[in-house]
């Protein structure tokens, strides 16, 4: 099957999965003292909570489901659906909600339905607020991840219970069945990612060999897998690390293969950036690492061309320079041309292996610094479609471009290409501020 085909497959699959839950709500609406309004809402709030309740499928790192998509494109819906889930449950509420009820003794006699709905809405509401305003809040990442599971859980299960004590919505044995089977499958996608996984991760330990420092704050960190020889990557692909932590930990640090695909060790280069990256070069070789990978869509074995454009920001260089080495263990000498931005030019990462690089290769490097050195004759400033069109060759146009750094240098790297002819199906990216 095409990717594309693919694609529509899971999306036919999605609107099927958000829509069924109506069958509940087509029964319910049955009774006679329904009016619109009231069906209105109550399929309303079956459809927001199948929307919430999938929200772990789309991030439960599953290849299938991300193959035609990208990782970063499904958490990328993962946060845009959320919106509108959150839009539905709040009309449901709205219409709902007996407002002229609203007083405190009378909350508190509240049947079970209204507070596992309240608690399911306010989980919600916290939830998205603490991922909008996650910096705003001073919230690490770390912590903020643990709450967003927790929330999440709360929200999901207080949903279904909700729902479980509206009696005409499992007043029989088979919608009792149904429901079940339902919630079995929303809380199964949790434990498969938060036990299953991590407990297979468990049986395949990893090993760090080597630690090494690079220019530019980044670590280089190579890794034995169990098998190596039967461990396999795509140049650009990237895992889930958990380095010197329990498979079962929350957090782990997506990372991409910074080495040849083509041999049997694994190399990371890990920047600087925040609590754990800065760590990373005090990482002590023999370390224990699990890994959940790899995955990813952003690979030159996807997307075969004629020859390659790489634009690459900071650390951005890791996927990227994993599909020269790999080229050029391949002996691979399709044109390749890297646009290199960083701020200076001492902290430009393995800028003396991509000289090497280019005896191997049909590779041309152009670095462009934000803080050159007096003597610089190079490009300046930021990666502009003036820059691009400058170094391109004749035939770009055919080329594939793979583009990862900063979202903002992204951003306008993209548009700066398919500003200058580059078809949109050949530009690809990778975005490391996920979250
Ligand atoms: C697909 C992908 C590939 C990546 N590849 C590389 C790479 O090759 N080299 C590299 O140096 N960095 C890479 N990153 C970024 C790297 O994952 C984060 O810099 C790192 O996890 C930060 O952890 P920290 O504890 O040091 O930072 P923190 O102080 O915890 O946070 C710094 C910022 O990093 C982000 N972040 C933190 N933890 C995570 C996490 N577990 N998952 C996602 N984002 C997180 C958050 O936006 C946070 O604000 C990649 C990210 C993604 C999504």
């Amino acid at each position: 099957m095409t990717l594309a085909v693919r694609a529509v497959f899971w999306m036919i699959a999605y609107l099927g999965a958000v829509l069924s839950p109506l069958v509940f709500a087509v029964i319910g609406a049955s009774q006679p003292d329904h009016g619109f309004w009231t069906d209105f809402s109550v399929a309303l709030g079956f459809v927001g909570l199948a929307m919430m309740g999938l929200e772990f499928a789309l991030v439960a790192r599953f290849r299938p489901l991300a193959a035609p998509f990208g990782q970063d494109a499904l958490l990328q819906f993962h946060r845009q659906i959320g919106y509108v889930g959150l839009a539905f449950i709040l009309i449901h509420f709205a219409i709902s909600a007996r407002w002229s009820e609203l007083t405190l003794a009378k909350a508190l006699a509240a049947p079970l339905l209204v507070w596992f709905g309240m608690a399911a809405l306010l989980a919600l509401i916290v939830l998205i607020g603490t991922s909008v305003w996650r910096r705003p809040l001073r919230l690490s990442y770390e912590a903020w991840h643990v709450a967003h599971t927790v929330l999440a859980l709360v929200l999901v299960v207080g949903a279904l219970l909700h729902v479980f004590f509206v009696d005409e919505y499992v007043n029989s044995l088979w919608k009792q069945v149904l429901w079940g089977l339902m919630s079995a499958a929303f809380v199964g996608l949790l434990v498969w990612v938060r036990l299953v996984k991590p407990r297979l991760a468990l049986a395949r330990p990893w090993r760090l060999e080597r630690v090494m420092a690079e220019r530019g704050e980044t670590t280089t960190l190579v890794l034995k897998p169990p098998l190596a020889a039967k461990f396999r990557f795509e140049p650009g692909q990237f895992a889930w690390f958990a380095i010197g932590r329990s498979p079962f930990s929350i957090t782990q640090h997506p990372f991409s293969f910074s080495s040849s695909a083509e041999r049997d060790e694994v190399e990371l280069a890990v920047k600087a950036l925040g609590d754990f990256t800065s760590r990373a070069g005090e990482l002590e070789p023999g370390t224990t690492v699990y890994v959940d990978g790899p995955h990813g869509v952003f690979s030159i074995d996807q997307d075969e061309g004629p020859g390659f454009g790489l634009i690459a920001g900071g650390v951005g260089i890791a996927g990227l320079i994993s599909m020269l080495r790999t080229m050029a263990d391949r002996q691979d000498v399709r044109p390749a041309l890297l646009f290199y931005a960083n701020r200076e030019w001492d902290g430009v990462a393995f800028r003396d292996e991509l000289e090497r690089l280019k005896d191997r290769l049909t590779l041309t490097v152009v670095h462009v610094l934000e803080r050159p050195p007096e003597d610089w004759a190079g490009e300046t400033g930021y990666v502009t479609a003036e820059v691009l069109a400058r170094h391109l060759p004749p035939g770009y146009r055919r080329f594939q471009f793979f583009i990862c750094g900063p979202d903002p240098m992204m951003d306008a790297a993209e548009a700066a290409l398919i500003g200058l002819g580059v078809p949109p199906e050949r530009v690809h990216t990778e975005r490391f501020d996920m979250v």
